[in-house]
């Protein structure tokens, strides 16, 4: 029974291919698909939907329906039988469609005559592209055999409309990714940019789904499985050991996979019925992820990614693509991808014009990468790897989290006429580079940059900028396979300070914990790591790091003055421990009669409101204090800065969050200690003026907020702002910033 449900199956396939294989248009081939399938499966409907937009499925081939009803009928995802198929991915077999729930009458078909229905998705690497359907009169369910026949030919089906088959006059389906698509994603980085795709990972073209010599594509098979398993045993022996837990669960997921004998059962069967080994690969995957995808459990579904890069492995191992070097980038590079580690990212380094990525979050390390590097990224641009091509034209709003792929020329237009804008505002602003930030009542605010790479320090030339207010060290530690070392590190900050030319660098220790991991280094299970054991508090529990990063950076200001910051300090002990071992360092080298910094100024970051309330000796003993806006708002506003669903709920220019700020500013100024500000919203014009209106002389930034905070500072009275926001306080607001905005629309009209 098998045996010839097999040789029908590859009878009905070798049909499809000589018909595939005619010199025919596309709505002819379409038309004449669904008639051999409707004739070899004896049913007396074959109806071949596919996807016009994400939203709605087209009616574009029909052996049995009504031909009138061709391109006509259409039908919005998740609606009748054929929506919810395409929906769910799962297939619809009912020997009564008409009594089904959900079942949609379309008259123009004429489909009331037939009474069972067989509809299985049209999908590809988890990329859906439509539904296949059978009907006929007779009222009857179909059988697991010709359930299975009909995934087959709709897996052939899948591979060439990917190919383009089915494009061409008459239109039955335009060419797949030649439209322009609009993406609206996340913003991770701001900036705009305009370029063209690069696949980090390239897509894997199947020009072979169907097969003659079955053994032969078992034989095929089961060699790549083979591969597969030897680089999944190498990644486990090469990361296995150092690995966090996530990393190594994956690592087990795709060893699981690898040596499933029901996923390669699968795939046999599949290459029986006379698919190639490709398309049993992707079959099977499209398989899997619909069964993972609806699965309850969250660790389940995550898994599903999992298998698909497995997948995408093991048919770049059968087709050899992705796998030659040489590839030529595109010019303007954006790179695409679903998710990006750090270090593959800082290999590309400022090549990349921007970044779209599928997954991740505005903490994540390629945001924090793409942030150092100032590269525009756009993040949860959903299924953007299936539908880009290399090469193609694209454009990335990093401010507003939109990405336009192959853009009509009025979006590109005005596209252009926006970064013509911003690079005139560039200009104007470069005009100020020399200048001070004074204000117009002859406050001085120092504007300092954040940095975070030594390919940041041209910016501080470039921005104007007085010095680094806040240099994140993390980056060379994530970024690393290993833990670096103490004469690398000090070369590398040494390198720093050199092209600071003087300018005063505020080196802040390792930050890592909560959403920076380390890949080399162990780390306990942490229900809430943003509350657990980060910054300051792994460095005085392992104080072998936090020493050696010490050393370093005295090693490196051999000579010359040394600023040295300590992240999330919560209480005073933690800030004297930390100080303590800067001295201890210092004594260190003293004994070893190493050259030692000119002086040694210890500060520390203000991020909890513990600091707020904390004993005055913390500002008297802190050499100077910045405040770390981006976790102090997180731990305040008790909204996560990583959650879009909350990040964005709580203004800074909240008056609770002012009154905080006022409270940290007016302490500082008891003990004369220094005080700036070093998240991200000192770069944001109009809460830089309420910082500076409430009393903040020193804010740091990225290079590019420079300019327009300045240009901003230059053309106001502070102590007029400040009468604003005390006014808008003692009122009953909750933010000032509505009052701030009428006000500075005022007086610049009036100025
Ligand atoms: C902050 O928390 O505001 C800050 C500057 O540190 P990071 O963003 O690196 O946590
Ligand atoms: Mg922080």
């Amino acid at each position: 029974m098998q045996q010839s449900s097999d040789s029908e199956s590859r009878k009905l396939l070798r049909r499809l291919r000589d018909a595939l294989a005619e010199e025919s248009e596309g709505q002819e081939r379409l038309d004449h698909i669904t008639s051999i399938i409707a004739d070899s499966m004896v049913t007396e409907v074959c109806s071949i939907y596919l996807f016009r937009d994400a939203e709605t499925l087209e009616l574009c081939a029909t052996e049995g329906l009504k031909p009138e009803a061709v391109h006509q009928t259409r039908l919005r995802l998740g609606e009748g039988l054929v929506g919810r198929v395409a929906r769910t991915g799962k297939y619809i077999n009912a020997a009564d469609a008409p009594s089904m729930r959900g079942f949609r009458y379309m008259p123009e078909t004429g489909e009331e005559a037939y009474s069972s229905l067989l509809g299985v998705p049209i999908q590809r690497l988890g990329e859906k592209l439509g539904v296949l359907v059978v009907q006929s009169k007779e009222a009857r369910e179909y059988t697991e055999d010709e359930i299975y026949a009909l995934e087959v030919v709709a897996m052939v089906l899948a591979e060439m409309t990917e190919l383009g088959a089915f494009v061409g006059e008459g239109a039955a389906l335009s060419a797949r990714h030649q439209h322009p698509v609009l993406f609206r994603g996340t913003a991770g980085q701001e900036g705009t940019a305009e370029g063209h795709v690069w696949l980090h990972e390239p897509r894997v073209v199947v020009t072979n789904p169907i097969a003659e010599d079955p053994e032969r594509e078992k034989a095929r098979l089961t060699a790549a499985i083979e591969d597969l398993r030897v680089s999944v045993d190498d990644m486990m022996n090469g990361a296995g050991m150092t690995a966090d837990k996530d990393q190594r669960e994956v690592l087990e997921t795709y060893r699981m996979f690898a040596r499933s004998q029901g996923w390669m059962r699968r795939m046999c069967e599949d290459i029986d019925r006379g698919l190639s080994a490709e398309a049993a690969v992707e079959k099977e995957q499209s398989n899997a992820r619909t069964r993972l995808q609806s699965a309850p459990d969250v660790y389940i579904r995550e898994r599903m990614h999992d298998l698909d890069d497995l997948s995408r492995r093991l048919l770049r191992l059968l087709t050899g693509q992705g796998t030659e070097t040489g590839a030529e980038m595109p010019p303007d590079p954006i790179l695409v991808a679903r998710s990006i580690g750090p270090g593959d990212l800082l290999d590309y380094g400022r090549s990349l014009k921007g970044i779209i990525l599928e997954q991740g979050s505005v903490g994540s390390h390629a945001a924090v990468v793409a942030r150092a590097l100032a590269i525009p990224l756009v993040i949860h641009a959903e299924n953007i790897t299936t539908e880009a091509l290399n090469g193609d034209h694209v454009l990335v709003d990093g401010e507003n989290g939109v990405v336009h792929l192959r853009p009509e020329d009025n979006i590109v237009n005005a596209f252009r006429d926006k970064i013509a804008m911003q690079a005139k505002a560039q200009e104007r602003y470069r005009d100020l580079r020399g200048l001070p930030a004074e204000t117009l009542c002859g406050a001085r605010v120092t504007l300092t940059m954040n940095a975070g790479l030594i390919a940041d320090l041209p910016s501080l030339d470039g921005s104007g900028a007085e010095g680094v207010g806040l240099f994140r060290t993390e980056l060379q530690f994530l970024a690393n396979r290993s833990m670096p070392r103490r004469g690398e590190l000090a070369r590398l900050y040494g390198r720093v300070m050199d092209a600071a030319h003087g300018k005063p660098v505020v080196f802040r220790t390792l930050d890592i914990g909560s959403d920076k991991i380390l890949p080399y280094m162990k780390r306990p299970e942490e229900p809430n790591p943003a509350l657990g054991w980060r910054a300051i508090r792994v460095g005085l529990d392992r104080k072998g790091v936090m020493r050696m990063q010490l050393q370093a950076l005295i090693r490196a200001a051999a000579n010359r003055p040394l600023w040295v910051m300590f992240p999330f300090i919560v209480q005073l002990d933690e800030f004297r421990c930390a100080r303590a071992m800067v001295d201890d360092e210092i004594e260190r080298e003293r004994v070893l009669g190493h050259d030692l910094p000119t002086e040694v100024r210890v500060g520390a970051m203000v991020e909890t409101p513990s600091m707020a309330f904390c004993p005055r000796a913390f500002y008297e003993e802190a050499d100077f204090v910045s405040i770390g806006g981006n976790d102090l708002k997180m731990f305040f506003f008790a909204a996560d800065r990583e959650n879009e669903r909350v990040r964005r709920r709580y203004d800074t220019l909240n008056v609770s969050f002012l009154n905080l700020l006022s409270m940290i500013i007016d302490r500082c100024a008891e003990t004369g200690t220094p005080v700036s500000f070093c998240g991200e919203d000192a770069g944001r014009p109009l809460e830089a003026l309420c910082f500076a209106a409430i009393g903040l002389r020193s804010l740091s930034m990225r290079p590019a907020s420079i300019g327009p905070v300045k240009h901003l500072l230059r053309r106001v009275d502070l102590e007029e702002a400040r009468a604003t926001i005390d006014e808008a306080r003692r009122g009953d607001v909750q933010s000032v910033r509505e009052a701030m905005n009428q006000w500075l629309t005022d007086s610049v009209s009036r100025g």
